[in-house]
C-alpha cells in the first residue's frame, strides 16, 4: 500500500477550453506538498491535447475518464489507449458508476479495460460502489466484492487504485458515516492483500468537498479522493489540496 495521498479530478463532461485551462493555470498556481501529494486531472477527451501542453513541466498529472477495451478497431465513438498515452495520461479512471449505468459496461468489460491498461503502463482507477437498494438491504458487501473480484482477480497488477464511490453520494451531497468508509475499505484492503497485489492506493468518491475531506482522508485505509463536482472550483480544490 502506499501511503501518498491521490486527489484525483473528475472533470466529466464539463469545461470548454477556455475554462479548462483557466483552472489549470490556477490549480498550477497553488503552493501545496508535492512529496506527499499527486493531483491528477481527468478531463474531456477533446482537452486533453492542449491541457497536455498547459500542464508541461507542471506537477499536475493528466489522466483519462475512461478508454475502449480494445487497441483499435470499429468502434465509432470511443478512445483508444494509444491516443491518451500519446498525451501523457498516466492514469485512466475505469468502471465508473455513470458508465457502468449510462454505458452498459459490465464487469467482463471493465477487466478488459484494467488488463489494456496495465499491460501499457497506465495505472487504472477502478471505480466500485453500490446502490442504495444494495446498502439498504445489506448485499453492498457482496456486490463489491463481486465487483473487485469480476474486474481484477488473477490479473497481474503491478499497480492500481482503486475508488470506493457508493452511487447514493455521487453528485448528492450525501457522504456515508466515517465508519462505513472504514468497513469498506478494509474490505477492499484484505482482498487486494489476498490477490497478493502490493502496490495500490483506494480512494473514496462521493460528494467529497473542502468540508469533509480530511476527515476522510484521515481515514487510515483511505489514500485520498475521487473527486467530481468540487474540482471544478478552485476555492474548493484550493483547500483540499493545501489541506494535506
Ligand atoms: C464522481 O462522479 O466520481 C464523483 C465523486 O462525483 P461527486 O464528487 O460530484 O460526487
Amino acid at each position: 500500500m502506499t501511503h501518498n495521498t491521490l486527489i484525483v479530478s473528475n472533470w466529466k463532461m464539463n469545461f470548454n477550453f477556455i475554462q479548462a485551462k483557466n483552472l489549470v493555470t490556477n490549480l498550477k498556481k497553488i503552493k501545496y506538498n508535492k512529496l506527499k501529494l499527486s493531483n491528477v486531472i481527468c478531463p474531456q477527451f477533446l482537452l486533453l491535447p492542449t491541457l497536455n501542453e498547459v500542464l508541461h513541466k507542471s506537477d499536475l498529472i493528466l489522466g483519462a475518464q475512461d478508454l475502449h477495451f480494445d487497441i483499435n478497431g470499429a468502434y465509432t465513438g470511443d478512445t483508444s489507449i494509444e491516443l491518451i498515452k500519446d498525451y501523457n495520461c498516466k492514469y485512466s479512471i475505469v468502471g465508473h458508476s455513470e458508465r457502468r449505468a449510462l454505458h452498459n459496461e459490465s464487469n467482463i468489460m471493465i477487466k478488459k479495460k484494467v488488463k489494456l491498461c496495465l499491460d501499457n503502463f497506465i495505472i487504472p482507477i477502478l471505480c466500485v460502489g453500490e446502490s442504495i437498494e444494495q446498502r439498504k438491504k445489506n448485499t453492498y458487501k457482496d456486490f463489491i466484492l463481486k465487483q473487485l473480484t469480476e474486474c481484477i482477480q488473477k490479473i497481474k497488477c503491478p499497480e492500481l487504485v482503486i475508488a470506493y464511490e457508493p452511487i447514493w453520494s455521487i453528485g448528492t451531497g450525501i457522504i456515508p458515516k466515517v465508519e462505513d468508509i472504514i468497513e469498506v475499505s478494509e474490505l477492499i484492503f484484505s482482498f487486494l492483500k489476498k490477490e497478493k497485489i502490493d502496490k495500490f492506493q483506494i480512494l473514496y468518491g462521493g460528494s467529497v468537498n473542502s468540508s469533509n475531506f480530511r476527515e476522510i482522508n484521515s481515514i487510515d485505509k483511505i489514500n485520498g479522493a475521487l473527486i467530481g463536482g468540487a474540482s471544478l472550483k478552485i476555492d474548493e480544490m484550493k483547500k483540499i489540496l493545501t489541506s494535506c
